[in-house]
Order: C-alpha cells, then structure tokens, then sequence
C-alpha cells in the first residue's frame, strides 16, 4: 500500500496505459480520478476500481480545452478533498509524413498532447504549492528522444512534454513538488495496434528482436514504473525521464 490514502488524477484513462496505471495505483490505496473523453470506458474503470474495493470517479473530459481540464482537477477536490498525484498521460496521434502532414494535424496532437499538460498540470498545482506537497508525471515518447517516421507533430509534442517536466522540475523544486516523465518505447495499446500493419510488419520484429526477453511492453510494464514515481520512494527523484523500452530503441 505504497500510495494509501493518496488522490490521483490519470487523464486519458479508461484503457491502455492510463487505465493500467489507475489499477496499479488502486491496488495500493489510492483514491481516483479517471478521466478520458469517452463516458462508458471511463465508467467502466471507475466500476473495476470498485471491485478492488478502492474508490474512484470518471469525469468526462478534453484535456486540451482550459475550462474541462479544471473540471478534472476540482473533481478530485470536491470528491477527495485534495489532490497528491496527476499523471499526464491523455495523448493522441495523427501519423503522417511531413510533405502530407495537414496543419489541423500537427495543432490537434499538439492541443492533447502538449497544451492538455499545460491545463491539468497549471489546475493541479495551484493545490500542490498550497499544501507543499505533489508527484506530478508526464508521459512522453521515444518517438521525442529518438525520432519516427511520420511522427513529426507527435515526436515534437513529446519532446516538448519532455522539455516541460524539466523545466517544471527546477521551478517546483522548492515547493516540493516532484515531476518526472516516463517515456515507453512501444508499448502493445490500443494505439500501437492502429499502427498500419505494412509499418507493423517490419517494425514490431525488429523490436521484439531488440527487447528484453523479445517482447513488446505492456501497459503495466509503464504502470509500477508510475507507481514509484508516484509514491515517497522516489522522493529524491525529480526531472528525470525514465525510459520503459526493454533496450529495444
Ligand atoms: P490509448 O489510445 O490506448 O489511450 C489514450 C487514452 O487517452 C484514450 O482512452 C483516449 O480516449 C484518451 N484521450 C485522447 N484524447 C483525450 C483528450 N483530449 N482528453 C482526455 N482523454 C483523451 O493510448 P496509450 O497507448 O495507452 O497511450 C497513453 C499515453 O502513452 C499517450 O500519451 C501516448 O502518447 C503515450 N505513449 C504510448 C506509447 C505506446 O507504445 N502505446 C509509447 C509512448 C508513449
């Protein structure tokens, strides 16, 4: 029970990683907010949480607008009473190549990715600073340390969370607050499985060739990496980006 008692925020949470970090962080006590833009996975979280036997809230949510990225944030206050964690995790991807990529393209990834951290992390931090306390995690990308093919607005959108959570660490030092980024390699989603299977085809054994053991990652492999960043373990941690790839990248 590493985070017992503690209140969590996971945006984008009602499958994949989110969702995988919301039930790791249930099972050691924490109280949680899961949010994501769709009502009935959402739900459908909050209800496995229950099973647990912890305690949960969904709220429907676009992190990439100011005033429901608030929302999010006040839910854990009027349902908790306060707020300890928030794990930016809510991302999107419009793979394209450059010569193709349309500007709607590049300013919608960017509005989720990047700007959607900007809200949740300013809501919740007017809480932190207040009560000198707070674990805030980014989840960024390899493909914004190392590059992809047709991820130019995707890669930039995670080197700039990258960019954030550093910049952010040096500020928020003092208030003890720490914020750390996660950046997984490939990791078997939702998301990666939209990955057209002509990419797939070559890619996916490279990887698996690469990886420990020759597996791809899953969402828990992100999830007890999110827990101890999460919990007072890593106290003396902050601004760090910590890769989940199995050595594959
Ligand atoms: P996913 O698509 O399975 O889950 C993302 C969730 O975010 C979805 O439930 C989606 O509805 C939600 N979401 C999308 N836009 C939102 C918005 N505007 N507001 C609130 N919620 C929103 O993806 P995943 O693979 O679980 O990815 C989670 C995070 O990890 C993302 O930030 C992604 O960029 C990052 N990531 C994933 C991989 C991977 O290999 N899967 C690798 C590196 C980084």
């Amino acid at each position: 029970m590493r985070l017992n008692g503690k209140v969590a925020v996971v945006t984008g949470s009602a499958r994949g990683i989110g969702r995988a970090i919301t039930l790791a962080f249930a099972r050691e006590g924490a109280n949680l907010v899961i949010n994501d833009v769709h009502a009935e996975k959402a739900n459908d979280v909050v209800k496995e949480i229950e099973s647990l036997g912890g305690k949960a809230v969904a709220v429907v949510a676009d992190v990439s607008v100011r005033e429901e990225a608030e929302k999010i944030i006040d839910a854990a206050i009027d349902r908790f009473g306060r707020i300890d964690i928030l794990v930016n995790n809510a991302g999107i991807t419009r793979d394209a190549l450059f010569l193709k990529m349309t500007e709607e393209d590049w300013d919608k990834v960017m509005a989720v990715n990047l700007k959607g951290v900007f809200h949740c992390t300013k809501a919740a931090l007017k809480h932190m600073v207040e009560r000198k306390y707070g674990k805030i995690i980014t989840i960024s990308s390899m493909a914004g340390v190392s590059g992809n093919v047709g991820q130019t607005n995707y890669g930039a959108s995670k080197a700039g969370v990258i960019g954030f959570t550093l910049c952010l660490a040096r500020e928020m030092a003092k208030h003890g607050i720490n914020i750390n980024s996660i950046c997984p390699g490939f990791i078997d989603t939702e998301l990666t499985r939209a990955i057209p299977e002509k990419v797939k085809s070559t890619m996916i054994p490279f990887l698996q060739y690469r990886a420990i053991n020759h597996r791809l990652g899953k969402p828990e492999d992100v999830a007890t990496v999110a827990v101890f960043l999460a919990s007072d373990e890593s106290s003396y941690i902050t601004g760090e980006v910590i890769k989940v790839t199995g050595g594959a990248f």
